[in-house]
């Protein structure tokens, strides 16, 4: 098997093979983590020899070094907009497929030309393609991965990162692509997340994609335990044999065809992970304290959470503490700002928390945009941080009127 491609052969065999149709299309569905149900796919090219099914790995690499790599990835693309151009004919609820496009295609200059060709063609709506780019990708040359992904989005396909986690790419740099999708390696995923390191790594990533508004995948999930691991995460979606393995283009379509249209009414206590809930917990407060401070007292910093700009001043977000407390003052009535300014005061809070104090309320009137005063009332509340031994202030801040 190891002589069947060789750098001289393989451009007439794969030529051969897609001419033949011996190149085809296996579909691995992706489901949603929390309800279970499809939400997209995956398609991965296999080539049919002698009736024996040559999986990627054997021939993918070759296809990198000769380059031919991306006459595959476009036959790939035709075969997946040919299935979903019958399955939306034939009304088998379709799902967004994903498509790997190889490193090589950032050196095509007409790549989201002939991208949106190609879909059109077959009349496909754009929002049903997905674009996945290898991590190794995006180590290139930074700005022209910044112009290939974001000629990609403005036609209104999904972008997604693929293999996140198994190269170098540089956190900074991901925040800049326009991507829609983090997928996770599955080389992140050992075992059963029993080891305590390898969890933090994880909820590190989806934290940094959740806040960077990514939608996540996980890859290569496998068992039940990773599942309720990556759901305690906020993971959105899973890939993975736990789920499906990837299979035929006519066992797929009838996945599809099965796929329950009506939205689920699930029980929000089976269904809900804690980050979700955390994260609808901190909408609520929100709604009500349009701003929230974090203070670590004894260090003198903070950082800031405003909810639909609650105060049209500029505040800084993060930064000294007592320099905050000063800026505040500024903005308060002139007969207010004395008292705003003795209850923040630091040594006076300390003392305050080491004689068992837990809570401070203090309402004060600040001048809005229009030059109007109007009350505001501001309640700390004063809990000992373990992770930093600190004393923590948690600033709610809510106008009155
Ligand atoms: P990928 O894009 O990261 O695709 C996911 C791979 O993980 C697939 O391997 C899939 O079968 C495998 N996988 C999914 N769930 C599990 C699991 O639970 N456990 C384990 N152990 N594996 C799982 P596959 O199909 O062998 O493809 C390997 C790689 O080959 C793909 O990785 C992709 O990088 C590349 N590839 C496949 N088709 C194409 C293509 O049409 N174009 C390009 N450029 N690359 C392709
Ligand atoms: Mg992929
Ligand atoms: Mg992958």
């Amino acid at each position: 098997m190891d002589e069947l491609f060789t750098t001289e052969n393989i451009e007439e065999m794969l030529d051969t093979a897609m001419k033949q149709e011996n190149i085809i299309v296996y579909y691995q569905p992706k489901y949603d983590a929390i309800t279970s149900k499809i939400n997209g796919s995956e398609a991965l090219a296999r080539w049919m020899h002698q009736g024996e099914i040559i999986s990627p790995a054997k021939f993918i690499p070759l296809l990198e070094e000769t380059k031919l790599i991306t006459r595959l990835d476009w036959y790939v693309l035709e075969r997946v907009c040919r299935l979903l151009k019958k399955q939306i004919a034939e009304e088998m609820h379709p799902v967004k497929i994903a498509v790997n496009f190889s490193r090589q295609h950032t050196y095509e200059t007409d790549f989201s030309n002939r991208l949106v060709s190609i879909v059109d063609k077959y009349n496909i709506p754009h929002k049903y393609i997905e674009v996945e780019i290898t991590e190794s990708t995006i180590e290139k040359n930074r700005d022209t991965i910044i112009a290939f992904t974001g000629d990609i989005k403005a036609q209104g396909f999904s972008i997604a990162i693929d293999d996140f986690g198994s190269g170098l790419s540089s956190l900074n740099f991901i925040k800049d692509i326009p991507a829609n999708v983090l997928k996770i390696d599955k080389s992140l995923l050992s075992g059963n997340c029993e080891n305590e390191k390898e969890r933090i790594v994880l909820e590190s990533i989806f934290n940094f994609a959740h806040r960077l508004q990514l939608k996540t995948v996980a890859e290569g999930v496998e068992t039940k335990e990773q599942l309720g691991f990556l759901r305690t995460c906020g993971c959105k979606t899973i890939q993975g044999f736990y789920f499906s393995k990837p299979i035929t283009d006519m066992e797929y379509c009838e996945l599809c065809k099965n796929r329950k249209m009506e939205q689920e009414t699930d029980d929000i206590l089976t269904t809900q992970p804690a980050s979700t809930a955390t994260q609808l917990l901190l909408d609520a407060v929100f709604t009500c304290y349009p701003l929230v401070i974090m203070s670590n007292l004894t260090r003198n910093s903070f950082y800031m959470m405003a909810y639909d700009n609650f105060t049209t001043q500029s505040c800084p977000s993060t930064g000294v503490y007592s320099e905050l407390i000063v800026h505040g003052a500024a903005t308060m009535h002139p007969d207010d700002q004395k008292l705003f300014a003795d209850t923040f005061d630091i040594a006076d809070q300390l003392a305050a928390f080491a004689r068992g104090e837990r809570t401070r309320r203090v309402v004060t009137r600040q001048l809005g945009d229009d030059n109007i005063y109007r009350a505001v009332e501001t309640t700390n509340y004063y809990m000992q941080n373990p992770a930093v031994d600190d004393v923590l202030a948690i600033t709610l801040s809510r106008p009155l009127e």
